[in-house]
């Protein structure tokens, strides 16, 4: 096919040999090649690289792309290549000579992509080179590193301000998986962007499993959980470097290749346990939250949290890195009452107090996050502001719901109380406070305000404090009760908990908030998603060593050659013909003619093993 007039779809059929677009990919690339300036919000592992790079292909010019992730760019470059991409990129990791030879190229049109460092543009004459080389577009990767509001901010991203003003002509596609409004304003406005087509992609990613365990005896469970994952890779993030070190050490010791990564360690040593991760010959890493947006390595299988994150966003973010290809991968947190203790006690010692006013809502909400018995995807989505209408059937709450009890009694006993205190006190107090009062507790507060001369007052003894705070928390998480906003987040009563106190509605509770516990808390995870048969797994595993020759020879990671998902669809569909092979997601023209023999003669071995072992392994297990 003739490169330029290649129209997008064919284009992604061709090179990228995948048979649709993802989600708002199309529409993105469209306007990309109309020339408009197009801001993307999408999730990571969405596929915004597709969004620079399709329209790259297909046209005459030049796109550059800029993106913070030196250590990527050979990656990425590599992974065009062997597509049949021309491309290249200029950062500090390469020799004077090197980068003269590269611009001479430049110079001549030899490339489609240029993936450029943002500090590249604080050199002198950048600029003016870019503009004698014919730039038909330039693509702002992890964009919201203009920001000083993000959490990566570059200050050599606001030299892209200034590019701009040179080449005012020349179209700006910005692309994100930020999810804060106030990053996002921020993009459009730094980069001057000339009235943009903005997508926002759904944050839903559905092929992560959310799972929260209780910490008790964590580190056999972390060790149990990841030897039963025994060829998968993942990240397990810890608070320090001390406990980081420690995991990683516990962790080797139990036969598992883990090494650990803070930002205490060598740049050397940093690069060289990223590296070793990315190319699946180090399995885990322990890290703290400094090993964070330079994972692009698209078969992370889990992303465990040992300690309890920030808040929020920083979850939603630190377990995005796990299943950028599309397949099934987990995200298991460790959650105790202690580690929420212990993160408020470093809240209370905050100077400022209003940032102490937020460290706490966020506590809270991540704390909510992990003691929900509802769905834990709409919980995490709500935070975004985006609604799930069903429950998502991919996290433990959905798909082993907590047994429950008869709370009715229990919330009548504790919203009257709220009301009680109201009425004689004509304000609101928090839920310390009033679990104090149920539980007839003799505080300054209580004797100040004349509290134990409620009729609430001691009507709660016959429970546990501990369970009287759960329940507390739970009847917020079900709209019984409102918090006010404010550092004391005082408690009121809403219509939902009005029903309930006047008898005209039940309220069922899980039973971790009863005075018994149940839930089980040691054993590992069990197994999500479905898993491939035997007959499948055997030949994935083929595959991949054949994938891993492939990948040595060219000195690339892995996935350069092709993804584990599509080593999965071959093991899966078992071509045994090229034009089997071919139609196989992710098998573009380039790469059938390079790999296909490979690949083939590896099925085909496949098929004559197990034919000649009488078709054992085509029986499920225990049949
Ligand atoms: P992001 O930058 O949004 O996190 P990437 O660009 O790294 O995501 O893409 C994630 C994965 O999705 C890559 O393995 C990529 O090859 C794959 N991918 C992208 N677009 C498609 C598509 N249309 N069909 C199938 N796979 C795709
Ligand atoms: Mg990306």
């Amino acid at each position: 096919m003739s490169l330029f007039d290649a129209d997008p779809r064919s284009a992604l059929e061709h090179y990228f040999g995948f048979p649709a677009f993802r989600p708002l990919q199309e529409e993105i690339v469209r306007d990309v090649l109309a020339g408009r300036d197009v801001f993307a919000l999408l999730p990571t592992g969405a596929g915004k690289s597709l969004c620079y790079q399709l329209p790259a292909v297909v046209s005459r010019g030049l796109t550059v792309v800029v993106s913070p992730l030196i250590a990527l760019m050979k990656d990425q470059v590599d992974s065009l290549r062997v597509v049949g991409v021309s491309a290249t990129f200029l950062n500090s990791s390469l020799e004077a000579h090197e980068i003269a030879r590269r611009m001479q190229g430049l110079a001549r049109g030899e490339f489609r992509l240029l993936y450029l460092a943002p500090e590249r543009l604080c050199l002198p004459n950048v600029v003016e080179n870019l503009a004698n080389w014919q730039i038909e577009r330039i693509a702002i990767d992890e964009a919201h590193c203009i920001s000083e509001w993000g959490h990566d901010f570059r200050p050599e991203y606001r030299r892209l301000a200034e590019v701009r003003l040179r080449m005012p002509q020349v179209p700006v596609l910005a692309l994100t998986a930020t999810a804060t409004e106030r990053v996002r304003l921020d993009i459009i406005q730094q980069l001057a962007l000339h009235d943009p087509r903005c997508y926002a992609a759904s944050f839903n990613r559905p092929n992560l499993t959310y799972r929260v365990l209780p910490k008790a005896r964590a580190l056999d469970q972390l060790v149990a959980f990841v030897r039963a994952r025994s060829s998968e890779s993942g990240i397990v993030y810890a608070h320090s470097r001390k406990q980081v070190e420690s995991l990683a050490l516990k962790l080797n010791a139990a036969g598992v290749a883990a090494r650990p990564y803070h930002a205490g360690l060598a740049p050397r040593e940093r690069a060289r346990a990223q590296d070793l991760f990315r190319r699946d010959d180090v399995r885990v890493i322990c890290a703290t939250v400094a090993f964070g947006m330079g994972i692009d390595k698209p078969n992370v299988r889990f992303v465990v949290h040992y300690d309890l994150p920030k808040n929020l966003e920083a979850y939603y973010q630190e377990t995005g890195r796990a299943g950028r290809d599309g397949l099934p991968a987990e995200c298991l947190l460790f959650f105790s009452g202690g580690d929420a203790a212990k993160f408020r006690a470093f809240i209370d010692e905050k100077e400022d107090e209003n940032e102490r006013a937020v460290a706490r809502a966020q506590l809270r909400m991540m704390c909510d996050y992990a003691e929900s018995s509802g769905c834990r995807r709409r919980t995490l989505l709500g935070y975004f502001g985006e609604r799930l209408e069903v429950d998502c059937d991919n996290c433990d709450n959905c798909l082993e719901p907590p047994p429950t009890f008869d709370g009715t009694l229990l919330a009548r006993q504790f919203l009257s109380c709220v009301v009680r205190v109201r009425q004689a006190s004509g304000f609101g107090v928090g839920l310390n406070h009033i679990v104090d009062v149920l539980l007839g507790g003799d505080t300054e507060k209580v004797r100040t305000w004349n509290h134990d001369r409620l009729s609430t007052f001691g009507i709660g003894k016959g429970t546990s404090r501990d369970v009287w705070l759960a329940a507390g928390r739970e009847f917020v998480r079900l709209g019984l009760l409102l918090r006010t906003a404010g550092a004391r987040g005082a408690l009121e009563l809403s219509n939902a908990g009005r029903a309930v106190l006047f008898g005209r509605r039940d309220i069922t509770l899980p039973q971790t908030v009863a005075p018994t516990k149940t839930r089980r808390a040691g054993a590992a995870p069990s197994q999500t998603s479905a898993r491939p048969d035997g007959l499948e797994d055997a030949l994935f595993e083929a595959l991949r060593v054949v994938r891993r020759r492939l990948a040595d020879e060219r000195d690339v990671p892995a996935y350069v050659i092709f993804s584990d998902a599509t080593l999965r669809a071959m093991a899966r569909q078992r071509p045994t013909t090229l034009g089997g092979l071919r139609s196989v997601s992710g098998v573009g023209d380039k790469k059938l003619a390079d790999f296909g023999a490979a690949f083939l003669a590896a099925i085909v071995a496949d098929d004559h093993r197990t034919v000649s072992h009488g078709g054992t392994a085509m029986e499920p297990d225990g049949a």
